[in-house]
């Protein structure tokens, strides 16, 4: 066996950032991180509570209240944000190398995150300076025009899957418009977020407008729902966390945007591009560890290609590399954390009672420790079985054979969540009236999932609420005031 790549320079203890400072715990009191490979603990990391968040949010409203950033020009603020993503695309490679070893996620796709996250601070310092309101004339009678304000602190509230992606998707739009923020991010992954701080500081973000307190959720995250100086918050995770969030931020009325779980169906028709809707439907779901909101972890296939399916996508999924996180070959690395290892476990065992196991099944051969899953392929799985319905966020899916296009949209609709669908079919017809009818809020037709950051992205049903991406992020983060001018 090849020595392990282990990161030079790994902090031994992370801490919060309030008020341009990094500071501990106002208690003292740490968690543990842990390796995923090893799961031995790594480092430390300050845990907040409601005394830490007190400060975070004091420091970020006085920033908001008398420090400059709302009220620089959009073509200011576009400055400073295309310095972040110099900076995050200059470094991409240690960032990659740092997130995949505290996530587990393989380095090259790692890699990928860190570049996204780049352009999500490019795309929204763009978009702020290019943003035009609405204006509306009646002749001779009225004018009627959008001012347009930041809103304040805003809350955001991260998971663990592609953490430094996700945070740079809620903190490019959120900065971009004028508010300043206290972000508290998952505490199973918590390294990469810490060099935000580094970043913003040579970027020249200034002091207060950026906050971050480690965590648990149910102290640090509850504490930041419940302050009533954080009228937003923008919160990716699952979808009970959603549940739970709703309702303590309900006495506040606080904005809400809610990026929840997924279940997302994969419907491959007898007409379609097979070999292509196999590629892309095993990096669907075990792309990122198969911890991806969006994975296609439902694939539905038409009878006459059943079989054939069946059999040529197990016998790709025994091909998928599993390794080090660290080395480039591997496609699925070590899942997050151990009790999200054997979570994911018992569920393989469910579906060992409910659907035909065709490829993996457990522990890969050659890997007895750390948080390793062979790609696992379930066929023939009903549609009350729990793998069917149930987020597993691991490399492992189901295929269920159908013969009709209406049986195919029940099947693709009779889950509790509606957050993507991957639609295989050379029918032009046929693939729009069936994107249109599907319970998804992002359809991709004969597509691996690739994002166009000016589109929507969200959920429906207990995939979420509301939707961000190109200028409805901006909504989410500004009031529009109305103003009228009788002629
Ligand atoms: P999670 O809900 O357990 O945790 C997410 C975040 O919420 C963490 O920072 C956590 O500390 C915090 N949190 C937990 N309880 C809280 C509470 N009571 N109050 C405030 N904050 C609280 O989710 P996870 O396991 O970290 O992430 C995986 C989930 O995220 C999956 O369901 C996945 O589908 C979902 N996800 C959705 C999207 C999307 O865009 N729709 C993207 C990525 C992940």
């Amino acid at each position: 066996m090849t020595t392990r790549h282990i990161p030079a320079d790994l902090p031994d203890h992370i801490q919060h950032y309030i008020g341009g400072r990094f500071v501990d715990s106002v208690d003292g009191d740490t968690f543990e991180v842990l390796d995923p490979v090893t799961n031995e603990t790594y480092l430390r990391a300050a845990a907040g509570k409601k005394d830490d968040i007190d400060l975070a949010v004091a420091a970020a409203r006085e920033a908001f209240v008398n420090g400059p950033w709302p009220r620089m020009l959009p073509r200011e603020r576009a400055r400073i944000l295309h310095r972040i993503a110099d900076i995050v695309e200059s470094r991409d490679a240690r960032l990659a190398e740092l997130e995949s070893f505290d996530s587990g996620l393989p380095i090259t796709q790692a890699l990928g995150q860190a570049r996204r996250a780049a352009e999500n601070f490019r795309f929204f310092a763009d978009l702020i300076v290019a943003q035009a309101d609405d204006a509306f004339k009646v002749p001779g009678r009225q004018m009627n025009y959008v001012n347009r304000k930041p809103i304040g602190v805003a809350g955001l509230i991260t998971p663990w899957n592609t953490p430094f992606m996700l945070e740079s998707w809620k903190l490019g739009p959120a900065l971009a418009t004028g508010n300043t923020v206290v972000l508290k991010p998952a505490e199973f992954t918590p390294l990469s977020a810490s060099l935000w701080a580094g970043i913003f500081e040579e970027a020249g973000l200034p002091e207060g407008v950026f906050n971050l307190v480690n965590g648990l959720g149910e102290d640090a995250g509850d504490a930041l729902v419940k302050h009533p100086d954080v009228p937003l918050i923008s919160f990716t995770g699952e979808s009970r966390t959603g549940q739970i969030i709703f309702a303590n931020a309900a006495p506040y009325l606080k904005g809400l945007s809610m990026e929840l779980g997924g279940k997302s169906p994969a419907i491959v028709f007898a007409d379609a591009d097979l070999e292509a809707a196999i590629d892309a439907t095993i990096f669907g779901v075990f792309s990122l560890n198969g911890e991806r909101c969006t994975a296609g972890s439902r694939i539905l296939v038409e009878r006459p290609i059943y079989d054939e399916f069946v059999e040529r996508y197990a016998e790709q999924a025994k091909r998928v590399v599993v390794g080090d996180p660290q080395d480039p070959a591997t496609e699925v690395g070590a899942l997050v954390h151990p009790e999200h290892y054997e979570k994911v476990m018992s569920y393989v065992e469910i579906g060992k009672g409910e659907g035909r196991l065709v490829a993996g099944g457990g522990r890969p051969e050659g890997f007895p420790t750390g948080n390793y899953v062979a790609p696992t392929v379930f066929a023939d799985v009903p549609k009350e079985a729990r793998i069917f319905q149930e987020e597993i966020f691991g490399p492992v899916v189901a295929i269920t054979p159908f013969d009709t296009e209406e049986e195919a949209l029940e099947l693709a609709n009779g889950v509790r969540y509606g957050l993507a669908a991957y639609v295989w079919t050379n029918d032009l017809k046929r693939s729009h009236n069936f994107a249109q009818a599907i319970e998804a809020g992002m359809v991709w037709l004969n597509s691996n999932n690739v994002r166009d950051l000016r589109t929507p992205f969200g959920g429906v049903k207990a995939s979420g609420l509301g939707h961000e991406g190109g200028y409805r992020s901006i909504d989410f983060y500004t009031d529009q005031q109305a103003v009228h001018i009788t002629l």
